[in-house]
């Protein structure tokens, strides 16, 4: 739970200086008219003011408007949804029976995202009568069935458990009042277009309709223009805000080197939580094992892992007691960890915008965070389509107490680092790298292996 006491909307300007100018700062919660049940959760979870999104969207979606809400993860925007949403469905009297057949409908891409905005519904609803439950593919369909046989107001689902569950005619979609597509691009992008019309052509013609997507495509534009009715346009944060707050950096390293610089990061500062991001399962996987090799509790999570495996690995991430999740993109959109410290790029994303997502996962709602980028010879290219996209070069630093293991096997050619006086070294001066202001060039991997006796213990890298 967010237990940040601070005002939001003033102790976070870098976040927001440059979006919804015309909200008044002042705007508070009280002034958002919330039934009182959901004010007191609210100030339970320690929000003190509502974010820019939501001091937009709460109006929008209590004035009973469609709305078309420009927000990624990290803008507050399911809160931007769910209070509202809790506010009309409490004010309006349901039918005594809704076994099966809930009054909202959230859709959301990915089963992690789909959990926690359920979690966040009843974090947020806790004080009112209304019954929330989510289903998602990964898990026994059984117990769903069950939860979905008891009275429903509010089900958030991915698309196609929701069709499984249309199909065994478990639920009946046609009393759905309230109908939120929540990072719509995403789903798209997950291919998920045709599932969706079949499950917007079981909903009933008359009904408020919200689409939440952190970007604009074409097929974004006609999708919205096929749900919304005349909706109100609501913007949260720019595309590349979130990078704003995060302190990044790029450490120059080899592909091999990268695990045992990463170990290194970790045990030498004493991280507590680390995500880490791979481009693929297994290097995930191979990650995972590595670290957990150097002492280092992790574990990884990725579309070939079970349900009920994913919801361990980050219900112990959450809580501390695993260090390290090392996880692909898919999986780790949308993982909401308050105030999470610290995001690794193991490797680099091919598209600049995974990126944004990426390190969005830190640095949230007001609280400031580090990504850091392991990034060798090889994705260099992306670098630079980064930074682009992302409009600043981004700071390369070196860590110079860190020393490779000496029993590394032979550099292969064409990969940094490259060679110097027939010697490796960890650190070179790149196209990249060349005019940072904070590429400090490191002084010889054999000298600091043989300077580093006294500390060797903290920093060498088995
Ligand atoms: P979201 O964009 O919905 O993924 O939310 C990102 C984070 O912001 C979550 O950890 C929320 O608990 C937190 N949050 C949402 N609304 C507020 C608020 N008004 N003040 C402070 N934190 C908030």
């Amino acid at each position: 739970m967010f237990k940040n006491k601070k005002n939001y909307a003033t102790e976070s300007p870098k976040l927001y200086d440059n979006v919804n100018k015309e909200i008044d700062k002042e705007i508070g919660f009280k002034d958002l008219n919330l039934l009182k049940p959901i004010m007191q959760a609210v100030a339970d979870a320690g929000y003190e003011n509502p974010t820019p999104v939501q001091a937009k969207a709460i109006p929008a979606v209590l004035s009973g408007s469609d709305m078309l809400a420009g927000a990624q993860t990290g803008t507050g925007k399911t809160a931007a949804f769910t209070l509202p949403i809790l506010h009309l469905l409490a004010e309006k009297p349901a039918a005594a029976s809704r076994s099966g057949r809930p009054r909202c409908l959230i859709l959301a891409p990915t089963r992690e995202l789909a959990a926690q905005v359920e979690e966040s519904v009843k974090t947020y609803g806790k004080y009112l009568p209304l019954k929330s439950t989510a289903v998602f593919g990964g898990m026994s369909i059984v117990p769903q069935i069950k939860a979905l046989r008891r009275n429903v107001d509010i089900l958030v689902a991915t698309p196609g458990r929701l069709l499984d569950h249309v199909g065994q005619k478990t639920v009946d979609l046609s009393g759905v009042e309230i109908f939120v597509l929540d990072e719509a691009d995403r789903m798209l992008d997950m291919g998920f277009i045709v599932d969706i019309k079949k499950i917007i052509a079981l909903l009933p013609k008359q009904r408020q309709n919200l689409l939440f997507s952190a970007t604009f495509s074409e097929k974004i534009k006609t999708l919205s223009a096929s749900v919304l009715h005349k909706p109100v346009f609501v913007e949260g944060a720019k595309r590349n805000a979130a990078s704003e707050l995060v302190d990044q950096s790029v450490h120059l390293v080899s592909q091999r080197l990268k695990s045992h610089l990463l170990s290194h990061l970790i045990k030498h500062h004493k991280w507590k939580q680390v995500l880490i991001f791979t481009r693929t399962k297994n290097g995930a996987n191979r990650l995972a094992d590595k670290l957990a090799a150097d002492g280092i509790s992790a574990s990884a999570i990725h579309g070939n892992k079970s349900q009920p495996a994913r919801m361990k690995a980050l219900a112990q991430f959450k809580d501390g007691s695993v260090t390290a999740l090392v996880a692909t993109d898919v999986a780790s959109r949308g993982i909401d960890i308050d105030r999470l410290p610290h995001v690794v790029n193991f490797e680099l994303p091919n598209a600049a915008e995974d990126y944004v997502h990426r390190i969005g996962r830190t640095g949230r709602a007001g609280s400031s965070g580090k990504a850091i980028s392991l990034v060798d010879k090889e994705e260099l290219r992306y670098l630079k389509e980064i930074e682009r996209f992302i409009k600043r070069e981004i700071p390369k630093v070196l860590f110079d107490s860190f020393v490779p293991p000496a029993n590394m096997p032979a550099e292969p050619h064409n990969s940094l680092p490259q060679r110097q006086g027939g010697r490796k070294i960890y650190g070179e001066r790149t196209p990249a790298s060349a005019g940072s202001r904070n590429y400090q060039p490191r002084h010889g991997y054999a000298k600091k292996q043989n300077n580093s006796k006294g500390n060797n213990a903290k920093s060498k890298v088995r």
